[in-house]
């Protein structure tokens, strides 16, 4: 059987895969899409149950990531906003930190909450308005240490790292000991100083849909798995055989490295594990934020209520409740049954969780990949034609991703 011929032969529909098409799409490029999934999105997902939506652990887009610009329609997403600081839970009660120059309200609770010292506080500031003024290339090529090293260098107090910083960033990074690299730290806080945390009215799946919509369906196959690469063919699990000038493996590391039949490190990805519930309550926050635990002992890492930020998020006269737990000392995720889970939350924040119906958890184990150093190249040729690119060739985000399928695609249309 002959395969099948284009110009470019893109593998995997996550948000890089994606990306590149658009690139090609818009340049009327002949291209053809195959992932190995019924669906587009990659990690980027929602599940709809019982009226809830339920995005396949905690995700937020940052409406200051830029490199979605301009296939990325934020008003058409109805983006649903998150408050511009969290709540930290800590020894002495519940205090909300904002930034009080975007969310004047938060002046009063961000002065006296005792989460850090006014020292602490006034070094946060500063911080995000010396990263404001630097440009994304002057933070990826600073000096690069684990971000631990990089707070404590800066003098942060070790209540302000343990009760804040941490919580907050470990969320983010999926790494509760800050391990990650410090320019990924600036480049985040930056983003986050300079913007805002929101979910799509339709969850978290709907950015790749929108991306997807813009694509010609009849390019994109999917229950496709790519089984073998030779050259610049490729064979699905199905038998398809397709061929490409250019081949661009937009998957995810373990996948591409296994289609490669290269060797990856074990601890090469971080973990998450989410669990939602549902509560006919009226939510005991005022503020659509993040609520951390500012201890350090106990599995629960961050709570939310994602139907505060974004009400499509559950049902009329219900709230969709989220929880996410750290990763124990060696990176993995803590195992619990839902009942223990909403026990340890009600716990960790004080407050009455029996009426929390469990909906469902999700245990992602290739979360964001392990990188040594940030950003990384964007792209790689590692042989003739041959191209790959993804979050773990730039930054583990969606930004990152987007990134990384930017750099290729304006490398390879300038042929
Ligand atoms: C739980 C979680 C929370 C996150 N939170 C955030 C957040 O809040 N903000 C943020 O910016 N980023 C977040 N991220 C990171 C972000 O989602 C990823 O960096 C980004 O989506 C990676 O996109 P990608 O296309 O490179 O990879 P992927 O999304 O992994 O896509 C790879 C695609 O390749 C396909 N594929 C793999 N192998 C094959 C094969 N052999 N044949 C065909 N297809 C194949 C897969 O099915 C998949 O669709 C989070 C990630 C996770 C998992």
């Amino acid at each position: 059987m002959k395969p099948v011929e284009t110009d470019f032969l893109i593998i995997g529909g996550g948000l890089t895969g994606l990306m590149c098409a658009l690139h090609l799409h818009r340049h009327r490029k002949d291209y053809i899409l195959v992932e190995a999934a019924g669906r587009v999105g990659g990690r980027v997902w929602t599940d709809f149950q019982d009226g809830f939506l339920l995005d396949r652990g905690f995700q937020v887009y940052l409406d200051s990531y830029d490199q979605g610009i301009p296939y990325l329609d934020l008003t058409k997403l109805d983006v649903g906003y998150f408050s511009t600081g969290a709540y930290i839970q800590g020894s002495s009660g519940r205090s909300y930190f904002g930034d009080p120059l975007r969310e004047p309200s938060s002046l009063l609770s961000t002065l006296i909450s005792s989460a850090a010292s006014p020292l602490d506080k006034w070094k946060l500031f500063r911080l995000a308005q010396s990263l404001k003024q630097k440009s994304d290339e002057e933070i990826w090529s600073a000096p690069e240490v684990p971000t631990a090293a990089f707070l404590r260098s800066l003098g942060f107090s070790q209540k302000v790292q343990h009760g804040f910083l941490a919580p907050f960033f470990g969320g983010v990074f999926l790494d509760d000991s800050l391990g990650v690299s410090s320019r990924l730290f600036q480049f985040l806080y930056k983003r986050f100083a300079l913007g805002r945390a929101c979910l799509p009215r339709q969850g978290m799946a709907a950015i790749p849909q929108q991306l997807f919509r813009q694509l010609d369906p009849q390019r994109i196959l999917l229950h496709q798995q790519v089984a073998g690469l030779e050259g610049c063919e490729i064979k699905t699990e199905s038998g398809m055989k397709l061929r490409g000038r250019h081949v661009l493996c937009a998957m995810d590391q373990p996948s591409a490295f296994s289609l490669m039949g290269w060797r990856l490190e074990k601890t090469h990805s971080r973990s998450t594990r989410v669990y939602y519930f549902a509560t006919e309550e009226n939510p005991f926050l005022d503020r659509p934020a993040l609520l951390l635990n500012g201890n350090p002992e106990g599995p629960i890492r961050h709570m939310s209520f994602p139907s505060l930020v974004q009400p499509s998020y559950a049902p009329t006269g219900w709230h969709l409740v989220s929880v996410t737990t750290r990763n124990d000392i060696s990176g993995h995720v803590t195992e619990m049954n839902e009942k223990t889970i909403a026990l340890k939350a009600g716990e960790a924040f004080d407050i009455n969780t029996h009426h929390w119906n469990f909906l469902r958890s999700y245990h992602v184990l290739h979360g964001l990949p392990i990188m040594a150093s940030m950003s990384g190249p964007g792209f790689m040729e590692i042989r003739e034609g041959v191209w790959l690119a993804g979050d773990y060739l730039t930054y583990p985000s969606i930004n990152g991703a987007f990134q990384s399928a930017n750099q290729l695609a304006s490398h390879l249309l300038a042929d």
